[in-house]
């Protein structure tokens, strides 16, 4: 029987919207433009959206920079800010679940992976209540003059960045949001979000919920669009003191060019291809092959920044691991994305599924082995959606384009390796550096690893993002770190005072 996503619509009160919220109220916007989001799983309209032009950008950047220069936010008690914050968090873990089902609504995510997807709703709690944590707490130094006048104070101050471009892509709206929106607010900035084009529901109601938690007008504006329009008046605003973008290296590098005028702050969190090194003495290797395969299939079908796309396999267990995680990728079942039986969230768009084919082809062709997968599903409802089978290519060299760009989606690439040079070797050498694992039972070849990988998040045996843990990439990954005491940083100047007590 067919599929449809739109008797969800009404429950989660998702509905056609054609205002923007600038200047603590909701209004339409100046443009005539319409965005549909269709569902990736169905091709079903679920809603129609008003875009926003240069106008409405211009306005939003220019409420959000009267909050900053007059509005009571920078100057707020730190209290009054710190309750504001906290309701946040609560206001996240009342609607848990609505939240979720809107995030399925935005992008497939499998309504059978919210109780194990660990950047849900409570992990958007937690870091709003971690950075309510700071704002007592986030200070400067007090440093000796090292002529050693006793007479003199030198010191540090942090004074919030200013106003915030938050631009997101369409992956993981609860997770994107608040590590950007949290600690941005936390330091006393404003912030002008853009949320992605194919994922804009959650943040629809996220943008609702910051209303109903009291952040005072103009603090939080949200403008809708596509990244051309929208995200390009954004980003060359003059008003705009600091750009934070999640998304792809080809924009994250255009950033980088454009932000150059005006020498705007930028935080880049971008993409990866990261590598996995499993050795013979792995403490499970049934359960690394798992994770190999079930990392670029399960939940969102391999559509994550630090999915871990290369698999760097010990010769001695090489085949073993192969045939497991081609074993693996037969838990894999696509279909309604709220069925709990479901277990993958299909392809974002058309034109990402076209891309990812073209990778699949070019691995074929490039004399890697196809072990399973590489074609779509062919008959029936998921003929309709944007399905591609979970893919697996073996006997992969590390310069074939499979294993040096991002894919984005169900495809992992096994590497075979002799020795613990090789494998550090091989696991480093790509332009990106956002995550790396090593599955081991050696403390100090985990070491080892720890300190020889060139990458931001390192796992040892598993993996887990945590609001307290700094996230970011080293090389082509990105710029920047959020999460933790970091990402408050990267909202902050830090200005030097030196400061007379009088006696010269
Ligand atoms: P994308 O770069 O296509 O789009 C991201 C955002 O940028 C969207 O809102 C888009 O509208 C906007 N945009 C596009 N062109 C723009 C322009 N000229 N000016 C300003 N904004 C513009 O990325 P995507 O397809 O939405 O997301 C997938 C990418 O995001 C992958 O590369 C993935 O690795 C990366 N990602 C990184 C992290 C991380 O934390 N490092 C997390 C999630 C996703």
């Amino acid at each position: 029987m067919a599929f449809s996503v739109l008797a969800h619509r009404e429950p989660l009160g998702v509905k056609d919207r054609f205002n923007l919220y600038i200047d603590g109220r909701w209004m339409q916007p100046q443009t005539e433009q319409i965005w549909t989001h269709v569902h990736p799983a169905t091709h079903e309209t679920v809603a129609r959206f008003a875009t926003a032009g240069a106008a409405d950008v211009d306005r939003a950047v220019q409420a959000a920079r009267r909050a900053f220069e007059e509005g009571p936010w920078p100057k707020m008690k730190a209290r009054e800010r710190k309750r504001i914050l906290d309701r946040i968090a609560q206001l996240a873990r009342d609607h848990g679940d609505q939240l979720n089902r809107l995030q399925t609504m935005d992008n497939g995510l499998p309504a059978s992976s919210y109780s194990a997807y660990p950047l849900g709703p409570e992990y958007f709690a937690d870091t709003f209540e971690h950075y309510a944590g700071w704002i007592d707490k986030l200070g400067g130094q007090t440093l000796a003059d090292p002529g050693g006048a006793d007479d003199v104070l030198a010191m540090t101050l942090r004074d919030p960045v200013g106003v915030v471009a938050a631009i997101l892509p369409w992956n993981a709206p609860l997770n994107l949001f608040c590590k950007k929106v949290a600690p941005a607010l936390a330091a006393g900035c404003t912030v002008v979000m853009k949320p992605s084009e194919y994922a804009s529901l959650t943040v629809f109601r996220l943008t609702e919920l910051l209303e109903e938690a009291g952040v005072p007008r103009g603090v939080f504006n949200l403008v809708l669009g596509t990244g051309p329009t929208v995200g390009e008046a954004l980003i060359t605003h003059p008003g705009v003191d600091k750009i934070h973008f999640t998304g792809s290296r080809r924009v994250g590098e255009h950033i980088l060019e454009v932000s150059g005028k005006g020498i705007k702050r930028v935080s880049l969190e971008l993409g990866g291809k990261s590598p996995q090194v499993i050795f013979d003495d792995a403490p499970d290797l049934n359960m690394a092959a798992a994770a190999a395969m079930g990392g670029v299939s399960m939940g969102l079908s391999g559509q994550g920044c630090s999915c871990l796309t290369r698999t760097l396999v010990q010769q001695s267990i090489y085949d073993a691991i192969v045939e497991k995680a081609a074993g693996f990728s037969r838990n894999v079942k696509y279909g309604d994305p709220f069925d709990p039986a479901t277990t993958s969230a299909p392809i974002i768009n058309e034109k990402q599924l076209d891309r990812i084919m073209g990778y699949i082809k070019a691995g074929s062709e490039s004399g890697a082995r196809l072990v399973v997968g590489g074609d779509r599903p062919s008959v029936g409802d998921l003929a309709k959606g944007n399905y591609i089978n979970p893919t697996l290519f073996a006997d992969v060299r590390n310069d074939m384009t499979i294993a040096r760009e991002e894919i984005f989606g169900p495809v992992l690439a096994m590497i075979p390796f002799r020795d613990e040079a090789e494998a550090l070797r091989l696991a480093n050498d790509t332009s990106y550096g956002l995550a790396a694992m090593v599955c081991t039972r050696d403390i100090g070849r985990a070491m080892r690893f720890a300190k020889g990988f060139r990458a931001g998040k390192i796992g040892v045996n598993t993996f887990a993002t945590l609001p307290n843990l700094p996230f970011g990439g080293f090389k082509g990954s990105g710029i920047g770190r959020e999460g933790g005491l970091q990402g408050i940083e990267e909202y902050t100047e830090i200005k030097s005072v030196y400061f007379g007590l009088g006696g010269r």
